[in-house]
């Protein structure tokens, strides 16, 4: 009998080292390929009033034409589900469907359709590869029910491993079922925007690598890596990272060639840390599960905060008191990015200045951000809510010194008029009842 499979693209839009495709095709005579955008139920809920962001959806659009390109020059194409229970469920009965593969990693919150269809179709042979990952689960050197509480205890036991090499992209595909119907790519082309730099796809996440090492820039990533604006103070892997459009092994190995060709020192081991940061909030995410979201996170306790519209509403738009948290609201709403410093800086006032409840802080970054990650959002704001991974408790940032250090002539406050908001945060009628304001669209 021949084998059909379906081969199911999450976060790993690349054909360049995935092993989860290389084994599909390796195991079935036909095979379908199918994306399914994420249901945004869960954004919705935390009154963030729209699915995903422009600047997303453009960076997701791009990624997914890039890799329909890519397809084609094998004879293959890509399939867009919108509802992939009930579609999913139709191509496995009409196409007498014997298997269906995915990489693995961070379903956890986007894993009821996978779990249904396993649990309705019992015969079919469902397998979840290894996914864009620095190591294999079996390469830990502790169960993942055992994964350290800290970063720093992950770090140490876990950063002499061998990262394996990537694997080349394949070159041959079991051609698809035939008369299934491609998605036109026509529906992913979406209006550009001038003041965003990422361009999303494999094609330019590999030149994005090539470039990065072609200039000097590793060599001083530690020193540079807290700026706040512009391309070239840090790697800008993450939002072809969040999309796998390029495998974070491929990145390892680009690394090694700088260090034997050019230089390894503190800079270069610094961004190996950083991916390893990466790494832990992955198996984070798989371990801790649906707790990602909850508001006491992976603790026992609930945080103080509450959610307040009017101050989420000023947050959002960056319309705060504190001017440089205005800039790095507006730079992200522009252009869907914003810097590690700039993100800790929100997460702490959003939490310690605004008393907000930390979820909804997490949802928005979920919305706007073109790289998003679900370890590394939510894994960062339980982190600097109190309730993660963070040995300390909770960390809050010194907004003015913040500003002095790393924007002294208030240059970044200026280009995103981040200006300070003399109005109250909290608007009341005259009796001093709370005013409720509208969620920003
Ligand atoms: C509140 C908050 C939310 C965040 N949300 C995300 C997110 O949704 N997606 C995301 O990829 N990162 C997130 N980060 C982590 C970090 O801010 C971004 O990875 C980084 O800014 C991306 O820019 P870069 O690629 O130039 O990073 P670089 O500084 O060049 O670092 C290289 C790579 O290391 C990884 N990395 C660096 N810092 C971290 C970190 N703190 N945690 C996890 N991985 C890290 C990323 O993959 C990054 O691409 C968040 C951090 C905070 C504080």
């Amino acid at each position: 009998m021949s084998k059909k499979g379906i081969f199911w693209f999450t976060t790993d839009l690349r054909l360049d080292d995935n092993q989860a495709l290389n084994y599909a095709a390796s195991q079935v005579d036909q095979l379908i390929l199918v994306y399914c955008p994420d249901d945004c139920e869960r954004l919705t809920s935390f009154q963030t009033g729209q699915c995903i962001s422009n600047n997303r959806q453009r960076f997701l659009n791009q990624s997914l034409a890039d890799l329909q390109k890519n397809l084609q020059t094998l004879n293959q194409h890509l399939i867009i589900c919108e509802r992939p229970k009930q579609y999913l469920g139709q191509i496995i009965d009409n196409y007498a469907i014997t298997h269906i593969f995915r990489s693995g990693g961070q379903h956890c919150l986007n894993s009821a359709s996978w779990e249904l269809l396993k649990a309705q179709y019992s015969s079919v042979n469902f397998t979840e590869v290894s996914g864009n990952r620095l190591f294999d689960a079996q390469q830990l050197p502790f169960e993942l029910s055992q994964l350290p509480s800290s970063f720093s205890k992950f770090r140490r036991k876990t950063e002499k491993l061998e990262v394996q090499p990537p694997q080349s992209a394949t070159n041959k595909l079991p051609p698809p079922i035939i008369d299934c119907i491609a998605w036109p790519t026509t529906y992913l082309l979406s209006d550009n925007n001038d003041q965003v730099d990422f361009v999303g796809g494999q094609t330019a996440a590999n030149k994005h690598l090539e470039n990065y090492f072609h200039t000097s820039k590793a060599s001083t990533y530690k020193e540079t890596r807290n700026g706040l604006d512009g391309m070239d103070y840090s790697t800008k892997f993450s939002p072809w990272l969040a999309l796998g459009c390029i495998s974070v092994r491929r990145i390892i190995q680009r690394l090694k060639r700088y260090e034997s060709e050019i230089i390894a020192n503190d800079s270069t081991y610094w961004i190996y840390f950083e991916l390893l940061w990466r790494e832990y909030f992955q198996w984070y995410a798989e371990h801790h599960g649906v707790k990602m979201t909850a508001f006491s996170g992976i603790k026992e306790r609930v945080p103080t905060t509450s959610f307040y519209p009017e101050r989420f509403q000023k947050w959002c738009q960056g319309t705060t008191p504190y001017p440089i948290v205005n800039a790095c609201m507006k730079q992200l709403n522009t252009t869907g990015y914003m810097s590690n410093r700039g993100r800790q800086l929100v997460a702490s006032c959003f939490v310690h200045e605004l008393s907000l409840d930390w979820r909804y802080g997490a949802a928005y970054m979920e919305q706007q951000l073109i790289d998003f990650d679900l370890g590394s959002n939510w894994g960062n704001w339980q982190y600097l809510a109190g309730v993660g991974a963070d040995p300390r408790g909770h960390r809050q940032f010194d907004l003015n010194k913040q500003t002095q250090i790393y924007d002294p002539q208030e240059q970044f406050i200026q280009r995103w008029q981040g200006q300070f908001n003399s109005l109250p945060l909290d608007s009341t009628d005259p009796s001093d009842w709370p005013i409720s304001s509208e969620i920003p669209a």
